[in-house]
């Protein structure tokens, strides 16, 4: 009784490393022995797997349904313009780091079962990938678990609901209110089954790692260490190559910047949620970079939900990890999929601890890494999800430095930023103080 009480009562992360380091122990003590565990492994990879679609269905859906058509406006479409492009840099990278690390390389997962992956590798081109993002039949893409289709459908869906929800005949308003509370509260429901899910992932966690280091040993170590260096390099290459480049061509100090947004950064870092950090981002836009609210107010929640670089970086490096890891290194029209898919994924990602994990599913369906239960696919994708908190920390931390270095562009583009806070003079009245004068001006 006692241990279920600490159970459920201890720190999930904790639970989780505990899992993980439990289960390399075991692993490494009893190798093979460990193979009754299986089962456990399964039962979780199978738990994340039933609640894929649905989480995209609700959450993309909600996500686009969110943006007032009006605020699409000047400001609107060139936030979400510079998001997009920026996510597709951090994918960019992501592979490039990747590419150049190849985490994963030399593993041995695939000889246990390299058949019957080679043959789920085989994909269907790019030019057919772009065309299957259409689907036929929408349902049908939901039931065959086809990502692309069906995260096409729901931004479709999305935007259309946003128009019905701020239709100007009252009825269609009212429908749009309708089928968005629906959605809404599927939303909030998943993100409940979710949390469930994740109460048993250290037992998950611990069964599959035990599986991996029974059937690998202790060499299994060295290519997790080499992953997590790969993609925290892309991190910290990314935001201080793209935002500050960024930042530097329209004009603002990339070192007073992230002077002003460490405590934003070091919220999401130890948070490991954009939306939980949101608060913080906001009051770093509005009182420390002069940003105003107008601007900010939209643009970051827009951002925490849609804007996910560290995501990306992480989905492009694992899936090159998870190639490698298995024997069929992805090609080059797999891993232009994963730009199209990592891009979209992340979108769809919701900005909540350890949801960027889940998407890396669907983005390694995408190029026919399948994750199925007992496939060496999903056992590289165990030895990811087993320091998933320690990888959620960095892409959280850079999504959310994402956020405002977009805020802090469409601010500073449309003349909507006090540059006072900023070290410059204030150009009305150059006399007034030094530029070290940071008395609050503007409430
Ligand atoms: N935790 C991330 C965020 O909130 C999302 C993710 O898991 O990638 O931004």
């Amino acid at each position: 009784m006692k241990l279920l009480d600490w159970y459920f009562k201890s720190n999930l992360l904790v639970r989780i490393l505990l899992g993980l380091v439990l289960g390399a122990v075991c692993g490494l003590a009893f190798g093979p022995a460990m193979a009754w565990v299986t089962p456990f492994g399964e039962i979780f990879i199978r738990l994340l797997k039933m609640i894929v679609m649905p989480v995209i269905i609700f959450t993309l859906t909600v996500g686009a349904a969110s943006v007032h058509p009006a605020q699409l406006g000047r400001v609107g479409v060139k936030a979400l313009m510079i998001y997009l492009v920026t996510t597709g840099f951090a994918v960019g990278f992501g592979l490039i780091c990747g590419n150049i690390f190849q985490p994963g390389k030399g593993m041995t997962i695939a000889a246990t079962a390299a058949e019957g992956v080679k043959a789920d590798v085989a994909t269907p081109s790019l030019i057919d990938t772009l065309i299957n993002v259409v689907p036929v039949n929408p349902f049908g893409a939901i039931t065959d678990g086809n990502v692309l289709p069906v995260i096409f459908c729901c931004l479709l869906f999305g935007i259309g609901l946003a128009y019905a929800r701020n239709n100007e005949d009252e009825k269609v308003q009212e429908s749009g209110e309708t089928v968005f509370r629906f959605f809404n509260g599927g939303a909030e429901i998943m993100y409940m089954v979710v949390h469930w899910i994740l109460q048993y992932a250290p037992i998950g966690v611990f069964a599959l790692i035990a599986d991996v280091f029974g059937k690998q040993g202790a060499e299994a170590f060295g290519p997790l260490g080499w992953t997590t260096l790969a993609i925290y390099l892309a991190f910290v290459g990314h935001m201080l190559v793209v935002y500050g480049g960024l930042l530097l061509i329209y004009g603002l100090s990339p070192l007073a910047f992230f002077s002003k947004a460490k405590e934003a950064i070091v919220t999401a870092f130890v948070t490991r949620s954009s939306g939980g950090t949101l608060p913080v981002s906001m009051e770093t836009a509005g009182q420390k970079m002069g940003i105003s609210q107008g601007v900010y107010s939209f643009s970051l929640p827009l951002g925490a939900t849609i804007n996910m670089d560290g995501t990306a970086i992480y989905q492009g490096v694992c899936a090159i990890f998870v190639g490698f890891a298995i024997g069929a290194p992805l090609t080059f029209a797999q891993q232009m999929t994963i730009i199209a898919t990592s891009l979209l994924a992340s979108i769809g990602t919701a900005g909540v601890p350890g949801a960027g994990a889940i998407m890396l599913m669907m983005v390694l369906e995408s190029v026919g890494l399948k994750v199925e239960p007992g496939s060496p696919v999903a056992m590289a994708y165990a030895m990811i999800f087993g320091i998933d908190a320690l990888l959620d920390m960095g892409r959280t931390a850079c999504n959310v430095t994402g956020d405002l270095t977009v805020t802090c562009l469409v601010a500073k583009s449309e003349n909507q930023m006090d540059m006072s806070k900023w070290g410059d003079a204030p150009p009305p009245s150059p006399s007034k103080g030094s530029v070290l004068d940071m008395s609050p001006e503007n409430p």
